[in-house]
């Protein structure tokens, strides 16, 4: 999550770091209830971070130009991630064009949740919540819909699970 290439890797930065450096500074995805709904911290995390056992997602460390406040003490399960997409573009395998349209539709998606369930907590919970409990069976529809197309577009590129 954030990664700041350019930043913590000194003067000898390639060209694929500063490329996902760039793309995590586009996307947030990760850390904003789209991919995830909370991240696990140790014990010790908790006391320095004084959030709790988990940080519910969006995360209260996001800042709003997607970088995170916290970055130099951030969890581990933060600091170890990078997403499948990530992955891709560190590897040449897509351009960077290329995987930020496919931020933009994921995120795009989960724009259609906030707007039919606004509300705290990340998309996917809320679109669920509604689906059990919606009182309107046209809109839990529509909510239905744009969850399974963020979750299997999720799966696909992010999540790289199939
Ligand atoms: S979801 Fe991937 S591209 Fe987006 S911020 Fe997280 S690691 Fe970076
Ligand atoms: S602590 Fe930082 S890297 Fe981790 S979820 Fe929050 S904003 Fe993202």
């Amino acid at each position: 999550m954030f990664h700041d290439a350019i930043r913590t890797s000194g003067a000898h930065v390639t060209w694929p770091f500063v490329s996902l450096e760039t793309l995590c500074l586009r996307c947030g995805l990760c850390c904003d209830g789209t991919l995830f709904t909370h991240v696990a911290l140790t014990p010790d995390e908790e006391k320095r971070l004084q959030l709790g056992g988990v940080i519910r997602q969006p995360c209260p460390k996001l800042q709003a130009d997607c970088r995170c406040s916290v970055y130099a003490q951030r969890p581990k399960g933060c600091a170890h991630f990078v997403c499948m997409l990530g992955r891709a573009l560190e590897s040449g395998e897509v351009g960077l064009d290329e995987a930020t349209e496919l931020v933009n539709e994921l995120r795009a998606l989960r724009q259609v949740i906030d707007t039919l369930v606004p509300g705290p907590g990340s998309a996917i919970s809320r679109a669920r919540q509604y689906e059990d409990r919606g009182p309107d069976s046209d809109v839990a529809v529509r909510v239905r819909e744009a969850r399974r197309a963020l979750e299997a577009l999720s799966a696909r590129h992010f999540l790289g699970r199939h």
